[in-house]
């Protein structure tokens, strides 16, 4: 099952085990019963420290397994094969579950230990989704911590009849104690925010009692990170609020043109950029969105926990998320059909019709990617003409379940009530309506820049991206004066930090 690379890399790692490990697998005859027990049974044959135990069935969910200690507490299971993403959320199982520690801060550590109650989780996984290992990775170091937490990651697309039964049409998606929980990326912090909302509100407050930064950097994806290293490396006193540390690049598993770095995967760059800003005196406050700017000698930028923070300099660095096409049923059939994510969710749509809205490169990508698992996509592009690039062209109507729909507008999405079933487009040279009977539609129609927030604050372009001057400041609506204070420099003839001393 595993080829000889895959062993002896997983042959080191399993070196770090040092309590027994049992694996306990239900079994079938099926094929795919027979694939993880070659996969248990290499496992296995790489320490001393696992042992195997299987059974016919005995479980509710066959093929599975569960990693505990023997005679342990620890309700950890996988229903599926976890190889593909989830490859790395069966080492590091392993490696918990046998007394490796993990790297999540004490302080976290100590509030997954006192939650108290009873909490069965359940992830529907993918294994080509990019977005799932941080749940499945989270909830499982949630359980192998506290016993009275539970967790079985279950991959939709082996469970085909149970993700149909539950109305699972997006992953990851996550069920405590039966009722939906959430559904996206999440890791163990934010977990812990939705189960204990108390946490927040203690958050918010020790938030509101700290004293004002020299700068606070508004957005911690890539230039976020950027911009708060320069800072710290200066000395200045910096903070970073972020709503999701990280950013965009949580969302690829495939970066390729970050130079000097070959090849690297999103979710990697995203910590790597985590340890490198931490590597620094920066306050760093993660799961913080920022609601307010309010301009003045000290800006002030409120938060949506309710707790303000205030800085003399603020970097606005929120980047952007996926456009939606706002129209009726979009919202509505969110997750139920409607997807922005073809890698995650693809695999949950395998044999149904699709539609992929957007004939730009995500678009056309999208639809070829998803062409080799669904029965049919039709792709929808408003111009006259796909934008994507000649060669991805090519490989589209090379595809034989392809149709692709040029002029048309996307008006509305139907559904059941429960599902998508549908969507309306307006042919626009006649302004005929059609409808496209279907199961799923993805939506690849670019990004939105985050400034909302900021409307009437600092003066915005009309597809809302912040109009900066040549020293990258924001103006304000009302005047062509920066809506900041003005920022710092060092002084060149000493070290200290001097305000800028310029005339404007
Ligand atoms: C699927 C995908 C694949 C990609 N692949 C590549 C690639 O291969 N190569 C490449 O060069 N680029 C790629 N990109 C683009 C790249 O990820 C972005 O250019 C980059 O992340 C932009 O960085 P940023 O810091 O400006 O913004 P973002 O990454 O968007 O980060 C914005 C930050 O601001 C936070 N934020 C937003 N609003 C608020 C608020 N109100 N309060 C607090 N925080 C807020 C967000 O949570 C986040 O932390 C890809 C993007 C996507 C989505």
């Amino acid at each position: 099952m595993l080829d000889a690379d895959l062993k002896t890399q997983l042959k080191a790692y399993l070196e770090r085990v040092t309590q027994p490990i049992e694996i306990t697998a239900s079994l079938d005859d099926s094929d795919k019963s027979r694939e993880m027990q070659g996969l248990l049974q290499d496992i296995v044959s790489l320490s001393d420290k696992i042992t195997l135990i299987e059974h016919r069935g005995g479980d509710e969910r066959t093929p599975s397994f569960s990693i505990n200690r023997p005679g342990g507490e620890i309700a950890l299971r996988f229903a599926g094969i976890p190889m593909g993403h989830e490859f790395t959320s069966l080492v590091l199982a392993l490696l918990q579950v046998g007394g490796h520690p993990s790297k999540l801060a004490q302080d976290v550590i100590e509030q997954v230990r006192h939650l108290d109650g009873d909490y069965r989780f359940e992830t529907y996984f993918s294994l080509s989704c990019q977005n799932c290992p941080d749940v499945v990775q989270a909830l499982n170091l949630m359980a192998v911590l506290n016993p009275k937490i539970r967790h079985v990651a279950i991959d939709g697309a082996l469970f085909q009849d149970e993700v149909d039964r539950r109305q699972v049409m997006s992953v990851p998606t996550v069920f405590l104690n039966g009722e939906t929980f959430a559904q996206g990326r999440m890791g163990v912090e934010e977990i812990l925010a939705r189960l204990d909302t108390g946490a927040v509100e203690r958050e918010a407050r020790k938030i509101d009692a700290k004293p004002a930064f020299d700068v606070l950097v508004v957005g911690g994806g890539p230039a976020g990170a950027a911009a708060a290293i320069y800072a710290a490396r200066k000395g200045i006193v910096t903070g970073v609020a972020a709503e999701r540390f990280g950013g965009q690049v949580l969302d690829t598993m495939g970066i390729e043109n970050f130079i000097s770095v070959q090849e690297t995967e999103g979710p990697k760059l995203a910590a790597q950029l985590e340890q490198h800003v931490r590597q620094y005196e920066v306050d760093v406050m993660n799961l913080q969105r920022a609601e307010q700017l309010i301009p003045g000698e000290l800006i002030e930028v409120k938060l949506a926990s309710g707790a303000s923070l205030k800085s003399r300099t603020v970097i606005l660095s929120t980047g952007a998320r996926w456009r939606q096409m706002h129209v009726p049923g979009e919202n509505e059939y969110r997750n139920k059909g409607v997807a922005y994510c073809p890698h995650c969710d693809g695999p949950l749509f395998k044999g149904k019709r699709v539609a992929v809205i957007g004939g730009g490169n995500s678009g056309v990508e999208a639809a070829i990617d998803l062409a080799g698992i669904v029965a049919h996509v039709t792709l929808i592009e408003f111009d006259s003409q796909l934008r994507a690039d000649e060669v991805l062209q090519r490989k589209l109507r090379s595809l034989p379940n392809v149709k692709v729909i040029v002029s048309a507008q996307t008006t509305e999405v139907l559904g059941d009530g429960q599902r998508v079933t549908g969507l309306v487009y307006k042919d626009r040279p006649s302004g005929d309506a059609h409808t496209v009977p279907l199961e799923g539609i993805f939506v690849q129609i670019g990004l939105l820049p985050n400034t909302e927030w900021l409307k009437g604050v600092v003066e915005l372009s009309p597809r809302g991206e912040i109009i900066v001057d040549d020293r990258a400041r924001p103006r304000s609506p009302a005047s062509s004066r920066p809506a900041t204070a003005r920022p710092y420099r060092t002084s060149r003839s000493s070290s200290r930090w001097v305000k800028d001393p310029r005339p404007r």
